[in-house]
């Protein structure tokens, strides 16, 4: 959604400053899930909400509003930064480092 304002008014642009991911190129990779579900919450019997996928590695884990909150955990242990949301019907990505879409 951001993306698509910034381009719709790109005159704009040049005043605003707007955020740019620069960690796509070294840490998107060509990964699949792997576990189907939260990881570290399936071994802790743990529940969660919504899935995020780790773009580098293929971890799975489960979002801010979980009380886990593994695919931050997983970042901060990682520095993996990019993630995208396993939620069918959703394919938004996002940066922790820069707190962006990308
Ligand atoms: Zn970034
Ligand atoms: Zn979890
Ligand atoms: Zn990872």
């Amino acid at each position: 959604m951001l993306r698509w304002l910034s381009r719709k008014f790109s005159r704009k642009e040049a005043t605003m400053a707007t955020a740019k991911c620069s960690h796509v190129a070294e840490h998107l990779k060509k990964v699949k899930p792997q576990t189907k579900g939260c990881e570290e919450c399936m071994k802790l019997g743990q529940k969660w909400l919504h899935l995020r996928m780790c773009l580098e590695c293929g971890h799975v884990g489960c979002c801010d509003s979980s009380p886990g909150r593994h695919a931050r955990a997983h970042f901060n242990e990682t520095g993996h930064p990019l993630i995208q949301s396993a939620e069918r019907g959703e394919d938004w990505k996002w940066c922790y480092i820069d707190g962006i879409y990308i």
